[in-house]
């Protein structure tokens, strides 16, 4: 069967690098048109270069998720290149700070839901009406394992993607009358920039190599994750494309984990 997503226009944020960038890819290579967002210019618009090379129809649109009039010029220069919007990939998120419950700050625990839920909404107030207008759309938001495990050294982090968790939940309830069906894919420790991060910070306070780092953090922190090794982004972007495509068309309000077995519960 067909994804049939030939036609399509999806939008991803954060599609500069990791996770979304592989997502964009992997859609553009099925035949969508594919918007990609970031803050950093030269990264995205050098992602999307790379990937018109290749053969994509990708534009590129310099946004930042807490400012609504970046959103709205997203949603509006979207319109304007390809006519709708199909699919909506809420990828863009943060970690920003590591530590203990009672060292993260308010401020900090304000400035994360400002990026990984706040923008969320805003952006996903945007595009519901065109997806409406249209007939129907998906959404699918990128959570994390987190949501359901959460780790002790990232409190903030894991109430935001619970928090992302809930609101597809609800939005697959609000808008399936519209036919927009809403699905959460939760990965966990996957290859990106965000991880390597994680890792070469680790490697450094521990003395560690960041193979060594790697093999550590799971030991420790991630006794579950059968594999034994970092999942790729690529492996993440499968399961965003069959859910934005014509066979997941009775899908809605499901979490899918792509973690090696890293969340120990059925
Ligand atoms: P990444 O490599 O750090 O990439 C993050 C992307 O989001 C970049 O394109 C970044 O570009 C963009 N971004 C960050 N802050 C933004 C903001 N305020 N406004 C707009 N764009 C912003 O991260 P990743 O590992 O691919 O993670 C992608 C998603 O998967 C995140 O939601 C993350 O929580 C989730 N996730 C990842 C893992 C993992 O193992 N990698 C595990 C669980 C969940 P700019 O910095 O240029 O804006």
């Amino acid at each position: 069967m067909e994804s049939g997503l030939k036609g399509k226009v999806a939008i991803v944020t954060g599609g500069s690098k990791g996770i979304g960038e592989a997502i964009a890819s992997a859609l553009w290579q099925e035949g969508a048109a594919v918007v990609i967002t970031a803050r950093n210019a030269a990264e995205v618009e050098a992602t999307a270069a790379k990937m018109r090379e290749a053969g994509g129809k990708v534009l590129a649109v310099v946004a930042d998720m807490t400012k609504e009039t970046d959103l709205q010029q997203l949603v509006t220069a979207t319109i304007q290149e390809f006519g709708r919007i199909d699919i909506l990939v809420n990828n863009a998120g943060i970690i920003d700070t590591f530590g203990p419950v009672d060292t993260i700050t308010v401020a900090q625990w304000r400035w994360i839901f400002e990026v990984n839920v706040f923008g969320v909404v805003a952006l996903t107030n945007l595009v519901i009406p065109y997806m409406q207008q249209q007939g129907g759309g998906r959404i699918i938001n990128i959570s994390s394992e987190n949501a359901e495990q959460p780790d002790p050294m990232m409190v903030h982090y894991n109430a935001t993607k619970a928090a992302l968790n809930n609101y597809s939940k609800t939005l697959s309830k609000a808008w399936g009358k519209d036919n927009i069906l809403v699905n959460t894919v939760s990965p966990a420790f996957i290859k990106t920039p965000l991880v390597d991060d994680l890792l070469e910070g680790i490697a450094k306070e521990k003395q560690l190599t960041v193979a060594e780092a790697a093999k550590q953090f799971l030991k420790e922190n991630r006794p579950n994750q059968v594999l034994g090794r970092p999942g790729l982004p690529e492996e993440t972007a499968g399961i965003v494309v069959f859910l934005a495509g014509a066979q997941a068309g009775f899908i809605t309000g499901g979490v899918f984990r792509v973690d090696g077995g890293s969340v120990g519960t059925v």
